[in-house]
């Protein structure tokens, strides 16, 4: 089954790229459910969260601290909420989501918003993050 994530990853897809290091890359989500979710993946190919090793596990929440506080400064939001589902895209990853109320953490309420809008968030955050 094909990895749309690895093709992000390989640059073979476009993305709003927020962050990359050599572990971890972080994007917008196509989907929004509110304006700044975030996705952060590590650029190992694991299904499952769960799958990923001790080292990668704990680095990785170690950098979705990094990018919640790139999102909380762009947004000045009262928390960064933090999911993992994985239904849907066979590639680990982390939902990072600007949430000023519990209605924002509403996973069947996508939304879509224009290119230019995507790209000035992702260029918000992207700045805001401390690398
Ligand atoms: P889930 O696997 O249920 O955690 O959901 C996967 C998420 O990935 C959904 O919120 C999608 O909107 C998002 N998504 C799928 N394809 C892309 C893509 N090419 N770029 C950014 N986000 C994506």
């Amino acid at each position: 089954m094909t990895d749309i994530f690895l093709k992000i990853i390989n640059r073979e897809i476009p993305a709003y790229i927020v962050y990359e290091d050599s572990d971890f890359l972080a994007f917008l989500d196509i989907n929004p459910v509110v304006p700044g979710h975030t996705l952060l993946i590590p650029k190992v190919c694991i299904d499952y969260f769960y799958d990923l090793d001790n080292q990668t596990l704990s680095n990785m929440i170690i950098c979705s601290k990094k990018i919640s506080e790139g999102i909380q400064k762009t947004f000045h939001c009262k928390k960064v909420g933090t999911a993992v589902i994985g239904l849907d895209v066979k590639h680990a990853h982390m939902h990072l989501i600007p949430l000023n109320a519990v209605e924002d953490f509403n996973f069947s309420k996508h939304i879509q918003l224009p290119q230019h809008e995507m790209m000035k968030i992702c260029n918000n955050i992207k700045n805001n993050i401390n690398t």
